[in-house]
């Protein structure tokens, strides 16, 4: 097994080589290439940031959303060990690919929850409205369909993050780090 180099430890080399390793992946953006701990690769989670090896340990850390994953360079894999979901992406050599051992059991609740999530209070609310309709004329006679407007509104929204958070979508998890940084910066 290769392991990083000895200067991979200071500081100031170790910047020069991660910004050497970055603009060398950009060039070889299009080129096939393994997975290997000496080089970085771009975050299977976040989509944004980069990952690159922690030192002397078989795993990658992205210099974005922070999340650490353990190598398995035989297999040209990764798996994501500080999440909710243990997801796995195999190298291809230019891209990963989800190999996703889900649960799935756990996405049917996660489905079943959000349908019945979106659906069960709207239909209260609108069933309401329907059997006692407002008095024609009366001036909270708009009141019944915003409040159904905000009660699907707002139960969709929940239901976002819920399927957002299940499947780790990347695009909600760098918002979330950004979030965090501005809310941070503040
Ligand atoms: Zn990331």
């Amino acid at each position: 097994m290769t392991q990083p180099s000895p200067d991979w430890n200071s500081s100031s080399p170790s910047n020069k080589l991660s910004s050497a390793r970055v603009s060398a992946t950009a060039k070889r953006g299009s080129e096939s290439r393994s997975l290997s701990l000496q080089d970085s690769y771009i975050c299977p989670v976040c989509r944004h940031g980069q990952i690159s090896a922690l030192t002397l340990m078989d795993a990658f850390a992205c210099n974005f959303c922070r999340h650490i994953f353990t190598a398995n360079l035989q297999n040209q894999t990764v798996q994501v060990v500080d999440s909710s979901q243990p997801l796995t992406w195999r190298w291809t050599g230019r891209n990963w690919q989800s190999t996703y051992r889900d649960d799935p059991s756990l996405t049917a609740v996660v489905w079943f929850a959000s349908i019945v999530l979106v659906l069960l209070p709207a239909s209260i609310v609108w069933l309401m409205a329907f059997l006692f309709p407002p008095l024609p004329g009366s001036v909270l006679s708009w009141f019944p369909s915003v409040w159904l407007g905000c009660t699907f509104g707002i139960h969709l929204l929940m239901v976002g993050w819920l399927l957002a958070e299940h499947y780790q979508l990347p695009i909600y998890i760098a918002s979330r780090v950004r979030l965090r940084e501005w809310l941070g910066r503040r």
